[in-house]
């Protein structure tokens, strides 16, 4: 038992740590107060985890020493990746933590048998369960995203019975070890079993599903670390699991709602297989090109120009370029903003991260709707490596995987301007018909290179 003094030192810096969590979560949803945002969820964690070594419960620091250093060895490794890999470390971070939530259910049911009520056996069954799952389909969900795993759907004729019949068999054997938890030889099965549905689950879903998958998995991990603080009886931990939980789901439905997908198509629509317009077969279509002169001439003489980023201009690493080619502008007098598509890049926000981490201004950022109602007064709209969030087979084709899709209308700006490599196809595997319009001018090329191009030819035009 705990001094009363120190129990209540101890629940000071708990609700401290719970205080900081939601404040983080505040903060972070804006992009002017992210960076507190990340700060507080920091501390809270640090203070969570200092107080709960204090607790005099633990009587051996040997093994929480080592893992505490391996754990800081893997997190810095994981934590220097490319901007663009973020999606699949944080699906590593989700399977760690899965993993451990699953490990200590484990070790607790071995540990409590036989004397365990059918409360703590739901919940311990609850936990392993999910926790197993969502290692599973976490690990599978990082393999699609760095491409060591297919990313296209893989399906097979019935898939979706086959992997309900195997989440039904690990209920089936949840609820007679709740009802007869000393049946000791059923409980490794239902740990196998989870894991397979957790490969199960997420294998027929598309690359461009994951990182909804992935906030999904995310909130399941959320879950079962409040479902882990019920059976450890740590409040912080139901605290903290919760609102992991429920942001996470939040977030997935606010990307399924940008997708204009609903949760039942993202998890068994089978997303992402190459597809090309049925106008793209009929035709032989012309495209027009120009040089980074003339777009630089163009976009020089404009009197208003939305910048429209996508994933190109992540994996170019071009957000600095694009400063500079902000600044140029600027001092020409154009007014440059930024149309940010929700679901621009890879995962929530990637775009807004990419453009403050160039110090591009926050008030030049504007959302979907706003770059929509001012993009028919707008002389150009230049699109650097987006193409889905651009396509306006959205609002016209029907069959489309993406129809319904909001978009931002580029085509409806005065002049369109692309900077991409190719007419490749965005991630939904789709053609766009927007490249073969008449008013649209590509400018082939990486984006980072071609928008240093353009700068040099707007300061001066010096070639080298
Ligand atoms: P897309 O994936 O549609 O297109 C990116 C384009 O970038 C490609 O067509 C590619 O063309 C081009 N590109 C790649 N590398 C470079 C380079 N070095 N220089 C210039 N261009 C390059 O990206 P969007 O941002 O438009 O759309 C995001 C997609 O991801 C949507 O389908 C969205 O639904 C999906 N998604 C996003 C989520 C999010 O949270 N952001 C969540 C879930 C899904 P090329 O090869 O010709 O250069």
């Amino acid at each position: 038992m705990m001094p009363p003094t120190a129990q209540y030192l101890t629940d000071f810096a708990y609700i401290a740590a719970i205080a900081l969590f939601i404040l983080s979560l505040k903060w972070l949803s804006s992009p002017a107060t992210a960076r507190h945002g990340v700060l507080s969820g920091e501390i809270g964690a640090a203070i969570a985890v200092v107080t709960t070594l204090f607790n005099p419960e633990l009587v051996q620091f040997k093994w929480i020493l080592i893992a505490l250093l391996v754990g800081t060895m893997i997190g810095i490794r994981l934590g220097l990746v490319h901007m663009t890999a973020v999606p699949q470390r944080t699906a590593m971070s989700h399977a760690f933590g899965a993993l451990a939530a699953a490990l200590i259910g484990i070790s607790e049911y071995y540990m409590r048998i036989p004397h365990i009520s059918k409360f703590e056996m739901t919940e311990i069954a609850l936990e392993v369960i999910i926790g197993s799952l969502s290692f599973t389909g976490s690990l599978i969900a990082a393999g699609k995203l760095q491409e060591i795993l297919p990313q296209r759907p893989i399906t097979y004729k019935g898939q979706n019975y086959v992997s309900l019949s195997v989440l039904g068999a690990a209920v089936v054997i949840a609820l007679i070890l709740i009802l007869h938890p000393t049946r000791v030889y059923f409980f490794p099965f239902m740990v196998l079993i989870s894991l397979i549905f957790g490969v199960l689950l997420v294998t027929p879903i598309g690359g461009a599903d994951m990182p909804t998958v992935i906030s999904l998995l995310n909130s399941y991990v959320g879950f079962t670390a409040a479902l882990l603080g019920f059976v450890l009886n740590i409040k912080v931990l139901v605290v903290a699991g919760a609102l992991d939980g429920s942001s996470g789901f939040i977030l997935s439905v606010i990307m399924c709602k940008a997708m204009n997908r609903s949760f039942t198509n993202v998890m068994f629509g089978a997303f992402g297989k190459l597809q090309v317009s049925a106008a793209a077969e009929k035709e032989e279509r012309t495209v027009r090109t120009a040089s980074a002169e003339e777009a630089a001439a163009i976009l020089g003489a404009a009197n208003t120009v939305i910048v429209v980023p996508g994933y190109g201009m992540a994996v170019a690493q071009a957000q600095h370029k694009v400063r500079e080619l902000y600044d140029a502008l600027s001092k020409k007098g154009v007014d440059v903003k930024f149309g940010i598509h929700p679901v621009a890049g890879r995962m929530p926000g990637h775009m807004n991260v990419l453009l403050a981490e160039a110090d591009i201004p926050y008030d030049r950022l504007i959302d979907m709707e706003t770059a929509n109602s001012e993009m028919p007064q707008t002389d150009v709209a230049l699109i650097i490596g987006a193409n889905d969030v651009t396509n306006p087979a959205a609002k016209t084709e029907e069959g489309s995987p993406i129809y319904g899709m909001p978009i931002i209308e580029v085509d409806n700006a005065r002049t369109v301007m692309v900077i991409k490599r190719s007419l490749s196809p965005g991630f939904a595997g789709i053609d766009n018909g927007l490249y073969y319009m008449g008013k649209t001018l590509m400018l082939f090329g990486d984006a980072k290179a071609f928008v240093g191009d353009i700068v040099r030819e707007l300061s001066g035009g010096a070639h080298v």
